[in-house]
């Protein structure tokens, strides 16, 4: 099979094993877009739509196609009813993005039937999302005054802290952050939601965050402690929460790593999902999966298509413990990395409601 970097559109997407992938494209506008529809096994897909200058077509496509299978695996772990996808428009948001080039988008997702739910990513705002509604109604995440779901964090911070929660029972028998030192690297919106479940809890908060007034905000408002960012990755601490940029995780990083826990908000932090999933493991350090913890962004969006009420998106994103000591579990019964136990869940779970779906 040829490696990703050769391969062609059709074997890569074979490879990557999608449903569907349309290009679509409007001369009129310069609309160039890809819609990456991995599986509805479970249900119609949904996933952001990204909107980004790629240096070639190929790097939209393996993007789109990269990120529309996360979404497959994120919502199965989840629990809910939902498929993955992702779509991409390729070119300079700041150059290209208007009005009719974001409606005739949504034309091509209403083509799609409701295959394709449609929602805001990278240099995609909720009120580009209200723009495209104009033409579809397979859009999610709309402001809360539209009957939407609003800002997802809350919901995705409690679902990570309740990641840490399950990593705490795992590790050391009780599920309690009281007294533990965790460092919170990026308190925008996810971090910040968390420092203040860890704070009521009595964990012992340290916070780093590029930017000096998102650590004055929780600073002020939590009593935590800012530390350096040299600091950061080899701070002396029970539970170290990524929850800034993906990638952290990696040969250059995990062997100064002086913490017994990885779980946090930030997406893809294992650069390398197998090697450096190894490398923790090696390292009896215990890793919550990104994907398997921040899945709150997505309950919480999917609850809007169910009619939006954040108490059930809450009380959906506290399956995330049960399903992280499972996987917890699993990993360690089958000697993997835990990276690798989550994606097998998932699979089995898509793979369970197939069986039923060839009976129709
Ligand atoms: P955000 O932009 O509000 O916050 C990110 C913070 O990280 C910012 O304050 C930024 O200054 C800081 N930051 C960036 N680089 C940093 C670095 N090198 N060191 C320290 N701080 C750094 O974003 P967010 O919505 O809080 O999302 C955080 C992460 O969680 C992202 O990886 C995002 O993809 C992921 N995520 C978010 C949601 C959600 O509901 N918002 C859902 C799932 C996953």
């Amino acid at each position: 099979m040829a490696p990703a970097a050769t391969a062609s559109p059709f074997e890569r997407i074979a490879q990557m094993g999608h449903e569907n992938v349309v290009y679509c494209h409007d001369p009129e506008t310069g609309l160039r877009a890809i819609i990456a529809i991995h599986n509805t096994v479970l249900g119609p897909s949904l996933g952001g739509l990204r909107f980004w200058h790629y240096a070639h077509e190929a790097e939209a496509l393996e993007d789109v196609l990269r990120l529309s299978r996360g979404m497959t695996f994120k919502s199965s772990l989840a629990g809910i009813h939902l498929g993955g996808g992702k779509a991409v428009i390729l070119g300079d948001a700041s150059q290209l993005k208007t009005e009719a080039l974001l409606r005739r988008f949504g034309k091509f997702v209403d083509n799609l039937g409701g295959k394709y739910y449609t929602a805001e990513d990278v240099n995609i705002s909720v009120r580009d999302i209200e723009t495209i509604r104009q033409e579809t109604r397979y859009v999610a995440g709309l402001p809360e005054e539209l009957g939407g779901s609003g800002d997802p964090s809350p919901v995705t911070a409690y679902g990570v802290y309740l990641g840490i929660r399950a990593c705490l029972k795992y590790q050391t028998g009780s599920e309690s952050p009281a007294g533990k030192r965790v460092v919170v690297q990026g308190v925008g919106k996810v971090g910040s939601y968390l420092v203040e479940h860890l704070v009521k809890d009595g964990a012992q908060v340290f916070v780093h965050d590029i930017h000096p007034e998102a650590v004055a905000a929780v600073v002020n408002a939590h009593g935590v402690t800012p530390i350096a960012e040299a600091d950061v990755v080899a701070f002396d601490c029970d539970v170290y929460a990524p929850c800034a940029l993906g990638g952290g995780l990696s040969p250059h990083t995990i062997p100064k790593l002086k913490c017994g826990i990885v779980c946090g908000g930030a997406n893809n932090q294992l650069l390398e999902e197998q090697r450096d999933g190894e490398a923790l493991k090696a390292r009896g350090i215990l890793y919550g999966p990104d994907f398997l913890v921040n899945a709150g962004g997505v309950i919480n969006v999917y609850t809007e298509l169910e009619g939006y009420n954040q108490k059930r998106a809450l009380r959906k994103a506290e399956q995330i413990y049960d399903t992280c000591l499972k996987v917890l579990h699993e990993a360690t019964d089958t000697d993997t990395t835990t990276h690798a136990a989550a994606l097998q869940l998932a699979l089995r779970r898509i793979d369970s409601i197939a069986g039923i779906q060839k009976f129709l």
